[in-house]
């Protein structure tokens, strides 16, 4: 796949633990700033908590297989992140664990990712073009579909990510601001993007 599965599988799940909660706690405040402006400002801070906590355990989820350390991983982001968010990006992570393929390549990644968007989009009643993080997670299962590489992926999730800047919100808190959710970006889709880079440098580290 274009994320090599063979890189995929012999990266091991600690380096994309610290990667993960290294960019969205680098990133904290520009979520917060994000969620002031269309939200309630507690984005940075509940993303923070949660990739904190996946990180406090991250020895133990190493040593479990992929489908149990996933899930674990999305039980504790929907203990720890709150808000809206914890549920859904729970949801997601708690999905690929379930659906994790046997013998991951790209088609079935691409599957697995595709079943797991999808509970997301049950779970928050959602779907892509309401400018939540399902706006940047679906192009992004797209291009996995299409064998794009992780530094493609990322750059595409960071566009889509920006994209949602002129849309108005339907979900989510967001969606109480009307019109004047329009000239921002979406903070959720921001963060899915921000991991999205994050898993991918750690599958393709730039050289
Ligand atoms: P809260 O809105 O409860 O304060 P957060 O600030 O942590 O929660 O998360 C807000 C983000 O959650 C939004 O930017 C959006 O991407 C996402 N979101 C909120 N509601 C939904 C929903 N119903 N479906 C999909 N995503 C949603
Ligand atoms: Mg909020």
């Amino acid at each position: 796949m274009g994320v090599t599965t063979s890189a995929a599988m012999s990266v091991d799940l600690s380096s994309l633990i610290t990667s993960c909660a290294d960019t969205i706690s680098a990133h904290a405040d520009e979520l917060t700033a994000l969620d002031q402006a269309i939200g309630d400002g507690d984005h940075g801070l509940n993303m923070k908590r949660g990739f904190e906590a996946v990180r406090g355990e991250a020895g133990a989820l190493a040593g479990k297989p992929m489908p149990e350390a996933l899930k674990a991983i999305g039980m504790k982001l929907v203990m720890t992140v709150g808000g809206a968010s914890g549920p859904l990006f729970g949801t997601l992570f708690m999905t690929l664990g379930k659906e994790w393929p046997a013998d991951p390549d790209r088609a079935s990644l691409a599957a697995t990712l595709r079943k797991a968007i999808d509970a997301v989009a049950a779970r928050g009643k959602s779907q892509t073009g309401q400018k939540t993080l399902l706006d940047v997670l679906e192009p992004v299962q797209a291009a996995l579909a299409q064998g794009r590489t992780p530094s493609e992926i990322a750059a595409i999730a960071d566009g889509a990510a920006e994209a949602t800047k002129p849309v108005k919100a339907i979900r989510g808190r967001a969606s109480f601001l009307g019109d004047r959710s329009i000239g921002h970006v979406d903070p959720g889709a921001r963060s899915a993007a921000l991991l999205v880079r994050a898993v991918a440098q750690t599958l393709e580290p730039a050289r």
